[in-house]
């Protein structure tokens, strides 16, 4: 060992020759891992403990964003962890790959939509790979090929034979640029989710409709179960829900509107107020404006302006913000409960697609309803008085409006007296009993219309004949191919209607001719249930076997976009729940973790062509190699948060990794022979190597941890870096003579390898085999902390005040002066000491003493 050589020719430094080439060692390894399709093959019949850790799959636009990969480190570097944990691991990738895109890919370049699709497929896989993601090819699951539509067809038999999927003709929202009906799930603030500058429009159409509302009580006490799901991911779903509880209540219209007997059903989560009802407020889209304002023009345009404003506040996103305007009818309809006749109004703040579109409007006892009636000049009516009012002042009219359900009737004919709690059940039962009403329980949510007047997804497995009506498809029969070289078109009919050799069909009932649906799923269909089939993606009898479904779910980590918060997971949950009351699974849930990962943004905004800051990952591939775009995205930023893309940050990377490299290269021989399995004693140790060891135990118990829970991989990750400097200085120190065991740092070199496996799988893979391991690093096995190693060591520090001793505080070995000293005011002596005085110093001396001088 050299002991002062200032020629620096053997002595290890930065600035050595050893270079790290990505993309040679990067290359060599894809080569090996291409060679071994089984490397991540989940095991069939397995006595270890399974782990089922999934990302959302993409849609096959042609090329991976930075979104992808961010969203499939995160998932990679899991399911490495759980690997090197002994778990058996199912960790599979597919392509949702029905939809619009490829239909308008397919008019614009004349590409018929499953050449395009297949080919970005192809293009986005070779990406995955070459990322190194540890997916097990052999599930791979492609929505659009027919091995897997045919089982969409197969569940909606079944839902059609539950009862579950129903034709009805109703209003559906079209988008005019997709040319095809939206569910509500797809409508967002008014306008197209994939178009949101579109105006959705109403038209009235024959459409399919899965059951969901069947589900809507158990899909929203679900919600409370699923603790591993972010809180606000639970708390858009139950809005979306939208359970309330309340009462229909008929008001007659009199004939004022329509034929005598009409009335006007109000939807109402507080009958109990119904005594203060002074006017009736209908959404401009309800049937019974459309009415009359089919008599009248000028009505007409005036109510088209309510419509406007509307959209235009569901645009901003806040209905409740919305300057309020309405138009009174002139027509009156009676109260049941008081015989009185109030005032109809039209007005821009009710929505039609929440209750019935027409409310009671108290102004005394709700916000809106006070600050409408103020407004036009409504009478306003006090029927509660709160409970909490001071009895002195029961006289005095309380402060308008108040909302309070603790309190009591007044003015409310026999109700009066009654707890507004009371009221609620006696009022409504009521209504019932005298046929003007009954208790509800209403959602927003809405059956979920699934078909779609396009080309490119799973034709809906049903026939229409003369003679018998609709006839669903054989099961036999299955699939319904989807015919190749149809013309695709925009008009807003189906392109498959106009193909004769489809849409002509025999009824399997009597033989006769019959029509082919020519509608086709939406592609949620799709989504819904794409994980179960992972776990039996080959099966040809059936959807997935049970027993092997039942063995791997629920997903125990699911990891996507918050986008998906909605529709997604609410359509999959709905199926999930649908195929456990078939018995074809046992559980209730599909994930039981959700982790929802931010974007990744550029120059403070979302990456778009349009803006010039997309970010290739190829281009990141070719430049800094597959490792550094890998862990720059788990580096950056908490996984949980937006991530703002910075070119110096993965140059950063890319130094580490260089760094690590050139470590291990000069020091792998001598680790090698010095390697032992266990811990190196500590009390043998000097203090160098103590604290050498304890940042190796604290290291291995941060990142261990951060899988466990938080998933801050960037704090993790910079705590690996940290324990890389500990060796350098340790190579450095030991250069200039310190004795540290080298049985220390090999073991320090090797745990900083496998620390770094999940994240960086090209680097760790060399390097495992440079320092002479022989085992797959997938399945070696993640190191274990001591936690008396990895325990600061403390030292007690007397704390005077004015030179008096005071107290005695214990505080790391290694802490910094803020610390101690903010440590020592805080401990209840001294703060005891110090009431109350000023504090005109603090004298720290480093490990020995702290000093607090005072005046007063
Ligand atoms: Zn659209
Ligand atoms: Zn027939």
């Amino acid at each position: 060992m050299p002991q002062d050589d200032k020629s620096g020719a053997s002595r290890p430094d930065d600035r050595s020759d050893i270079r790290y080439d990505a993309q040679r060692v990067e290359s060599k390894w894809f080569e090996r891992w291409q060679r071994d399709p089984s490397l991540y093959a989940a095991e069939a019949n397995s006595s270890l403990p399974k782990y089922y850790v999934l990302e959302m799959l993409p849609y096959p636009s042609g090329a991976l964003h930075m979104g992808h990969v961010r969203n499939y480190s995160i998932g990679d570097a899991l399911a490495r962890y759980m690997w090197m944990n002994g778990y058996n691991v199912l960790h599979p990738m597919g392509w949702d790959s029905f939809g619009l895109p490829a239909e308008n890919a397919a008019i614009k370049n004349n590409t018929p939509p499953r050449q395009w699709t297949l080919s970005n497929i192809a293009n986005m896989k070779a990406q995955m790979k070459r990322l190194g993601f540890a997916y097990d090819w052999s599930r791979e699951v492609t929505t659009c090929l027919p091995d897997y539509y045919r089982w969409n067809q197969w569940f909606f038999l079944k839902l059609y034979e539950k009862g579950l999927a129903y034709r009805k003709k109703s209003k559906v929202n079209w988008c005019p640029q997709c040319a095809t009906v939206l569910a509500n799930e797809q409508v967002v603030g008014g306008f197209c989710w994939r178009h949101e500058d579109t105006l959705v429009e109403q038209r009235e159409l024959e459409q399919w409709f899965l059951r969901t509302t069947k589900y809507a009580d158990e899909l929203l006490s679900g919600l409370d179960k699923l603790d591993g799901w972010p809180e606000k991911v639970r708390t858009m779903q139950r809005n979306w829900i939208g359970r309330s509880e309340g009462a229909l209540v008929d008001f007659d219209l009199g004939g004022s509107v329509g034929p005598a007997g009409s009335t006007i059903t109000v939807f109402t989560t507080r009958i109990d107020t119904i005594y203060g009802a002074t006017s009736i407020q209908l959404a401009p889209e309800h049937p019974i404006i459309n009415d009359l304002a089919a008599k009248n023009p000028q009505f007409r345009a005036q109510v088209d302006q309510l419509i406007a404003e509307q959209r235009k506040a569901r645009e901003i996103g806040d209905i409740g913000e919305i300057e309020k305007h309405g138009i009174f009818t002139g027509r009156y309809a009676k109260n049941p409960f008081n015989a009185q006749a109030i005032p109809i109004w039209v007005a821009n703040y009710i929505l039609m697609d929440y209750g019935t579109g027409a409310i009671m409007s108290v102004p005394a006892h709700d916000d809106r309803d006070y600050e409408f009636a103020k407004k036009y000049k409504i009478d306003i009516r006090l029927v509660i008085l709160p409970a909490d009012g001071d009895p002195e002042e029961t006289a005095v009219e309380p402060q308008l409006p108040f909302t309070t359900h603790d309190g009591m009737l007044v003015n409310s004919g026999p109700f009066s007296g009654l707890s507004c709690d009371e009221a609620i059940k006696k009022m409504a039962a009521y209504a019932k009993e005298h046929g003007f009403g009954k208790p509800t329980v209403t959602y927003r949510l809405k059956d979920w219309g699934v078909s779609r007047q396009r080309y490119w997804g799973t034709p809906i497995p049903m026939l229409y004949c003369e003679k018998d009506g609709i006839v669903p498809v054989p099961e036999k029969d299955l699939p319904v191919l989807l015919p190749e070289n149809v013309d695709i078109t925009l008009t807003g009919a189906s392109p498959l209607a106009l193909v004769p050799e489809f849409v002509n069909a025999t009824c399997p009932k009597c033989g006769g001719p019959a029509r082919r649906e020519t509608d086709t799923m939406d592609t949620f269909v799709d989504s819904s249930w794409y994980f179960y089939r992972y776990t039996d993606a080959c099966n040809s009898e059936a959807p997935f076997a049970s027993d092997t479904a039942n063995y791997w779910f629920p997903i125990n980590q699911y990891i996507g976009g918050v986008e998906h918060a909605i529709l997604h997971l609410i359509y999959s949950r709905f199926w999930t729940k649908f195929m456990r009351d078939l018995g074809m699974i046992r559980t209730d849930e599909p994930a039981e973790r959700l982790f929802t990962q931010g974007m990744v943004i550029k120059d403070g905004a979302k990456m778009s062509k349009n803006l010039g800051n997309v970010v290739s990952p190829d281009d990141m591939v070719a430049r800094y190699g597959a490792d550094s775009a890998r862990l720059y995205t788990l580096f950056a930023a908490p996984p949980d948060r937006d991530l703002d893309w910075q070119d110096s940050g993965i140059e950063g990377i890319q130094r580490f990794f260089a760094r690590v490299y050139r470590y291990v290269m000069r020091n792998a021989s001598a680790a090698h022979s010095a390697s032992g399995g266990s811990h190196v004693d500590a009390s043998a140790l000097s203090s160098e190597g103590r604290q050498i060891q304890r940042k190796l135990h604290q290291t291995i118990k941060r990142v261990t941890d951060d899988f466990q829970g938080r998933w801050h991989f960037n704090t993790c990750i910079a705590a690996i870096m940290e324990l890389l400097n500990e060796l350098y200085g340790a190579e450095e120190r030991t250069a200039k003579g310190s004795e540290i065991p080298a049985s220390l740092l090999a073991e320090v070199q090797r745990t900083l390898l496998l620390l770094l496996a999940p994240f960086a799988p090209y680097l760790a893979h060399e390097l495992w085999e440079v320092l002479g391991e022989k085992g797959s690093l997938l399945k070696a096995r993640w190191p274990k902390y001591d936690a008396a190693l990895a325990k600061e060591e403390e030292i007690e520090i007397p704390v005077q005040v004015n030179g008096k001793l005071r107290s005695r505080i214990i505080v790391p070995a290694d802490s910094s002066e803020d610390f101690v000293t903010q440590n020592a005011q805080a401990d209840e002596k001294i703060r005891a000491a110090l009431d109350g005085k000023q504090i005109v110093k603090v004298i720290y001396v480093p490990g020995k003493l702290v000093n607090i001088v005072i005046c007063g």
